[in-house]
Order: structure tokens, then sequence, then C-alpha cells
């Protein structure tokens, strides 16, 4: 029988592509006794792609295979996410080593740009891949690279090239608080009290709410009403953590982390306790090697110590999607598909993981915690300033001297973190004008300066404080390529489920691109992307467009 060129078979061949045993062995070998299950597609693909430096079509085959897939679902979540290889039959395979840089809006300021073009023209393509990549979350050491898992902070030609004749590219774990410096501190004897029953949900739940604790991930949704939402709902529940900050200028969990993994971590047993939660799980953004060595250490340290009972968290590696930060697409990954935000209602609080009610906190939110139950309410609620509550954790960066996570006031303003964390302007740079809440938080003038930084506070200027992510700008900076660097950022990262996100950042880029910007079309796009997209990365990607037209005129003088 012949199906014309190419296309004839003997009637004995199978039909599709045909398994290889030696793929089919190999892959097994990697997952060992791991259970087969659907939600950990992404664990699996990791291990393939750890251990092979790519995803090659014939492990994908065996994968979907010893999985019980097909190979259309296993090849369309592995092609989602960024950090995957996919070598497709008689393709090369990517270099062994990959560089990083990251091309965001800090490290754009500080030459990314030129750091790439100079690294990409003295190495070797056969031995090293350089990669221009969006935020890794080191805004404050910006430009910042990973040469394999190893992060530079202030990279230089020289810096990387040094890294390179070194040969390492495992990740550079700083010094923490472990298992038991915390415990000898007093850490967990309030999940023991917590467990005794000295303290039940609605004690914790109304503690958070007198504090003002809020999602500290960019919603700043109150942290005790969602409790007592997800409390009265039938089991089982989950409670799952959102660690992907993807958003640009935002790095604060990965601090808190790298310093004092444990504070989060009770809280989150916590949370778990007080929800009766069946499991916990972790999200963790795959930008942050380091962070996922410690988390994986630490959980064990405290299943080894008794300390996880009957609630068991279960750490998951993100794999390069900003998208997934948003919760109902970081569920999607969790349950081993593409992070494709879902359309609500339903909210994850009744219908969310797996199916079920779902308490979802970021990594800071569940820092405070046990400081707020200990210290008190007012303790935390005290130190805001102009009428808000507690402490926020500012991510800095820019043209400021000091950058860094600043643990400041809610309600404190710009000129106040300027002056007072962040040792004012650098040297040769006059205030312009800063990023209030990250990439998609829009763009304020340095003559906004003094209004309080905090939820709802910057509304009236169409932004948002979201993640409470700033980057600082100065006369040094073109505000018309802030922009256009941020929506190339969204266009990245559109998951591509909507139209009027996936082609509206693309046409927005062009239109941005273009030198001088037709600011009717704009508009227009503009009104649709924000009218008619599923989530908030369509919905919000042109805040920056929309603060440059009206904050910045001056730029179209130029
Ligand atoms: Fe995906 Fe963008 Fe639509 Fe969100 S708005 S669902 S990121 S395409």
């Amino acid at each position: 029988m012949s199906f014309g060129k190419g296309l004839s078979r003997k009637p004995s061949q199978p039909k599709g592509r045909q398994l290889e045993d030696a793929a089919l062995d190999e892959v097994r070998n990697l997952l060992g006794d791991e259970p087969r299950r659907r939600d950990l597609l992404i664990e699996h693909l990791h291990k393939i792609q750890d251990a092979f430096g790519c995803l090659e079509a014939r492990h994908l085959r065996a994968l979907a295979d010893e999985m019980r897939l097909s190979q259309a679902e296993v090849y369309e979540v592995a092609s989602f996410y960024h950090h995957f290889d996919i070598v497709r039959e008689g393709d090369a395979k990517p270099a062994p080593l990959t560089i990083r840089v990251c091309d965001s809006v800090a490290c754009a300021l500080k030459g990314a740009d030129a750091l790439a073009a100079a690294l990409e023209a003295g190495v070797d393509p056969a031995k090293v891949r350089i990669q221009k990549v969006p935020c890794i979350g080191r805004c404050a050491g910006a430009p910042a690279v990973q040469v394999g898992k190893r992060a530079i902070d202030n990279a230089s030609e020289v810096s990387v090239r040094a890294a390179l004749f070194e040969g390492t590219s495992d990740p550079v774990v700083p010094d923490y608080i472990k298992l038991d410096a915390y415990r000898e501190a007093g850490g967990y004897k309030l999940l023991e009290r917590v467990r005794a029953g000295e303290l039940d949900a609605a004690a914790i739940a109304d503690k958070a709410l007198e504090a003002g604790l809020r999602g500290l991930g960019g919603a700043g949704f109150p942290t005790g009403t969602k409790w007592k939402i997800v409390h009265d709902l039938p089991a089982p529940k989950y409670l799952t953590i959102n660690g992907d900050e993807g958003e640009p200028g935002t790095f604060k969990d990965r601090v808190h982390l790298e310093r004092d993994p444990h504070r989060m971590l009770e809280g989150a047993l916590i949370a778990a306790h007080a929800i009766s939660a069946a499991r916990i799980y972790l999200y963790m953004r795959d930008e942050y090697p380091a962070v996922l060595q410690i988390l994986k250490t630490e959980i064990e340290a405290l299943r080894e110590a008794g300390i996880i009972t009957t609630i068991d968290i279960e750490l998951r590696r993100g794999a390069g999607a900003y998208i997934c930060g948003e919760e109902s697409a970081m569920i999607e990954s969790i349950e081993g598909k593409r992070g494709l935000p879902r359309h609500r209602p339903p909210y994850i609080a009744q219908v969310g993981l797996f199916g079920r009610p779902t308490l979802n906190h970021n990594i800071e939110t569940l820092f405070w915690i046990r400081d707020i139950v200990e210290k008190g309410s007012e303790w935390f609620a005290s130190h805001g300033r102009r009428g808000h509550k507690g402490y926020r954790s500012f991510s800095v960066s820019g043209r400021v001297r000091a950058p860094g996570v600043k643990m400041a006031p809610a309600g404190i303003t710009m000129n106040e973190l300027l002056a007072e964390y962040c040792g004012g302007m650098e040297e040769g740079h006059v205030f312009k004008g800063y990023l209030p809440g990250g990439a998609s938080g829009g763009i304020l003038p340095a003559s906004l300066a003094d209004e309080p930084l905090d939820f709802g506070t910057l509304d009236k200027y169409g932004c948002f404080i979201g993640s409470h992510a700033i980057v600082v700008f100065s006369d040094q900076d073109d505000m018309r390529d802030v922009a256009l660097n941020l929506m190339r950022f969204f266009k990245h990262e559109s998951c591509g489920q909507c139209t009027p996100c996936r082609s509206g950042t693309e046409k927005m880029e062009h239109l941005l691109a273009a030198g001088d910007w037709d600011k009717t079309k704009i508009t227009d796009l503009d009104e649709v992307m924000r009218s008619a997209s599923i989530c908030g990365l369509g919905q919000a990607a042109s805040n920056p467009v929309t603060s440059v037209l009206k904050f910045f005129p001056e730029e179209f003088e130029k």
C-alpha cells in the first residue's frame, strides 16, 4: 500500500511514532519507583531535562508511555515552559551549559544587552549557550546572570568568564537559619500550641485580620478572611504556597527564604492545621535553585524531627513561566498541566487544586504568621504610617544607592523610602519616576512620590502596589524604552489562551517599537486588552504604556 512519497509503510509496521527500548529503559531508571501520577508530569520532565540536558523526542515518547498519557499531552505541557528544551528527531542538542542573562527592566538599565552581546561573542556555541531571559529575581544585583544554576550579581564579562574558568555552575547556597537554630530561638513552639488546641483557626484568623495582614503576592486580600472561608468548606482541602515570584522587580520572597525559611514553613504548617488541609503544595520558581535546595533540605529535616506529622509538604518546581504566579495557573501547573489561568467563578477557595477547596498564600504572608501571633496584632499593625497597617517587604532596584529588600512601614511614600532606606539616588542621577508594583503596576513620576504606598492608594493614577516591587528611574532613562521592555516581557509570558492578550501584547510591542507612538491606535488596543483579556496579565500589560502617555509627556518632545 502506498500513501505517496515518504508516507509508505509495511502492513506489519505499527502506526504512529515508535517507542525506543533504550529510551524507555532510561526513563524507567530515572523515575525509579516514583509514582507515575499525572500531576507529577512536570517533575518527571525536570528529571529527564536534568539528566540529559534536554528533552529528546524519544524520551518524551517513553515518558508518555510510562505515564499512560498521550504523546500530544506530554509535548503540549513540555513546550509550554521556557526551561524545557525539546529536541526533535534530527535536531542538535543545546550546548551543555546555559548562561542566562536577565534582560528585564532593572538589568536592562544596567547594561544587560551589552553584556549578553559581549558574552555571546566570546564563547564557543558548541559548549555554552547564551540566553536572554526574563527576570531571575536578583534585581538588586543588576545586571544579574546565571551560569548554569550559579547566580552572579553585578555581573561583568570578567566575573562570568571567571565562573566559566572555574567550571562552577552549581547554586551557591547562602548561610541561613537551619532547623536547630530556629528551634533554639523558640521556633515551632507556636505550632505545638496550635496543635495542642490552645489556639484555634478562628483565633489566629482574627489576629491576622486585626493586624491587617493581607496577601503579599500582589492581590492584598485579607488573610484572616481567606482562612475563615476555606475553614468552613468540606474536606479534603489543600494549602498551596505560591513561590513563583516572577514579577520583574520582585525578589523579596527569595531573600526571606534564603535567610529564614522555617519562619515561612512554620506559618504554612499552622495555616494547614487551622483549615484541616490534607496536604501542602509549595510551588517554587525554577529560577531560584538555591532556594529549592534549601527547602528540600529543611522539609526533609522537619520530617526527620517529627515536626511534619500527618500534613506533609510537597515541594513542586516551576519551569520558567511567569503566568504560573497567577494562582489558578499555578494550580494547573501543580496538577501537571500547562499553566493556563482558569475562568472565575468558581474561585479556587471553593474549587481549587484537584477540584477541592484550596487556601493559597504567598511566601511573605505566611512568613508573618508567627510574629503576629507571638508579638501581637498591635505590634504588626503599629508599624504602618498614615493609618496603614503593618510591615511590607519592598524589593527596591534601579537607580538607587542601596538597592535590596527594605522592611518598611505600609503607607510609606516613595520619597521617604528613597531617603530613609535606600541612601538616595545613585551619584549623578536625578529621580524621574518609579514602578510602584513591578512590571504590571504602572509607572509614576517623581512628582507623585509623596503618595502613600499600599494596597488601593494608587488606583486613582491607574497604578497599583502589587508585590511592592519598586524600580527607580532617573533623568538618564528613556521611559518609552522602559515601557517597550515591559511590553516585550508580557508578550514573552502571555500564555496564549486568549486573543486580546496573545495578539494584543504582540501588536502593542510593534506600536511601541515603531518610534513615534500612534496614540490613537495604542489607546484603542489598550482598551481591548484591558476589557477582554481573561486574566490580570492581559488586563494590566499596557499599564506602563498608559502611564508614559499620561505622566511623561516630555518623552515625546525629544
Ligand atoms: Fe493567558 Fe494573557 Fe489570556 Fe491571561 S490574559 S489567560 S496570560 S492569554
